[in-house]
């Protein structure tokens, strides 16, 4: 599979016995194919090994606004958002095959956000709790929400909603709370 980004063929790196592919000669970006990226979002869950070989990847400068294709789906464009609600990495998602594009340091990045998911979860809850109670603006979206919580297994799904960094265009303005 050749990168998304830099077109440099990509390289296929293990992580517990789960394929992964780098652009180990290029910018350093990781394809995973659906449910691949939750086994690793953990920092427990990355080998040291796998962490320690993406560091030593090329790191070609690539243009990181450009929108970007899912490479599984014909014509599919990724939606953008935010890892989480602190938002220090923003990730490309497939809405059809549930796959991930993550630019260089973008998966250290999320391993920085949380210990495990449990914290993860219970502060996106909460966050969406004081978020229904101070801003009526967003009611609009609060069903759609609600029944993604409500299927634990699609929790990330919701994050579509309360973090979306670029997609939407000409929609709301999430920027705002
Ligand atoms: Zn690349
Ligand atoms: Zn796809």
């Amino acid at each position: 599979m050749n990168c998304l980004r830099c077109k440099t063929k990509m390289i296929v790196l293990e992580n517990n016995s789960i394929k992964i592919d780098v652009c180990f000669e290029g910018c350093g970006g990781i394809w995973f194919d659906w449910m691949e990226l939750k086994k690793i979002d953990e920092s427990h869950e990355a080998d040291p090994e796998f962490i320690k070989k993406l560091s030593q990847c090329s790191n070609k400068k690539v243009n990181l606004s450009e929108k970007l294709n899912c490479p599984k789906c014909p014509k599919q464009p990724m939606i953008r958002r935010f890892s989480s609600i602190k938002r220090k990495a923003e990730i490309d998602e497939c809405p059809q095959c549930g796959g991930f594009w993550l630019d260089a340091g973008e998966l250290v990045a999320i391993h920085s956000e949380y210990q495990n998911e449990t914290e993860k979860e219970a502060a996106t809850k909460k966050y969406i709790t004081d978020l229904f109670v101070t801003s009526p603006v967003v009611a609009e979206e609060h069903n759609q929400v609600k029944e993604e919580l409500d299927k634990i297994d699609k929790f990330k799904n919701a994050l579509r909603f309360i973090c979306p960094s670029n997609y939407l265009p000409g929609k709301q303005k999430w920027g705002a709370f």
